[in-house]
């Protein structure tokens, strides 16, 4: 079995070791079997959301969201299409942003963003950067955020986690990214997924179940990744 996995601007949204997330999801298709066929698209390109399994949007500067948002937004209807049909996503800083509403920068200006979700980034004064601890039920994620936009998220709109650990979504309301349908969006970089093998395998079986394979996915020993986070998450919360 195959599974499409797009990287969407490698180019342009990479930062701080977001490829990391599609070794990671890469690796982990091959140790049970399954085959990742990777795509890397960019400008200009034409593509298939609907026949995507995962698509990966990394985080990139002010000035790389500026220089790549009119081509994202050419995809606008059928990027939306195939996340109400259950696409998966997941979307860093940079690319988290973008799938909001609007970016106001710094100079004032505003920057219109695909507006598939209801969220929207503004912003701020001084640069939110460290490592951050979020919680999910009452598991952990561990990541790296560097980001001066503050994003807030409309009325019913769910957030991803509660932050235990540095600032997340804007630093003021406790809140970490957002899950909409497969959609997941974070300003954990690091990269996010070999850091926090649940979520890769989240991502996985989200991306099958799509395909209709309700199989649970093959367990791996994940010892090695689960001390690397506990680690993390000590030294953070002491
Ligand atoms: N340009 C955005 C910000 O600073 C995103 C940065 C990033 O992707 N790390 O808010």
């Amino acid at each position: 079995m195959n599974l499409n996995i797009c990287h969407l601007y490698p180019d342009l949204l990479d930062l701080y070791g977001d490829r990391g997330n599609i070794l990671a999801l890469a690796a982990r298709c091959r140790w049970r079997g399954i085959e990742p066929v990777i795509q890397q698209a960019s400008l200009g390109e034409d593509l298939d959301f609907m026949g995507m399994d995962i698509l990966f949007l990394g985080g990139g500067s002010d000035r790389e969201q500026g220089l790549l948002v009119q081509d994202l937004m050419r995809h606008e209807k059928e990027l939306r299409k195939a996340i109400e049909n259950g696409l998966v996503v997941l979307a860093i800083c940079g690319g988290y942003q973008m799938l909001g509403r609007d970016y106001q920068m710094a100079n004032g200006k505003i920057l219109q963003f695909l507006g598939i979700i209801d969220i929207w980034t503004i912003a701020g004064e001084k640069r939110l950067i460290g490592n951050v601890v979020v919680e999910i039920n009452g598991k952990t994620l561990v990541g790296f955020e560097n980001h001066s936009g503050k994003t807030y998220l409309g009325e019913g709109v769910t957030p991803l986690g509660k932050v235990l650990f540095g600032n997340g979504n804007n630093g003021d309301d406790g809140e970490e990214g957002v899950r909409y349908r497969n959609v997941f969006g974070t300003y954990l970089h690091g990269p996010l997924l070999p850091k926090n093998p649940r979520l890769a395998d989240l991502l996985l079986e989200l991306a099958l179940k799509r395909r209709g394979s309700d199989d649970p996915l093959t367990e791996l020993d994940d010892s090695l990744e689960e001390l690397a986070h506990q680690a993390m998450v000590k030294r953070l919360m002491k």
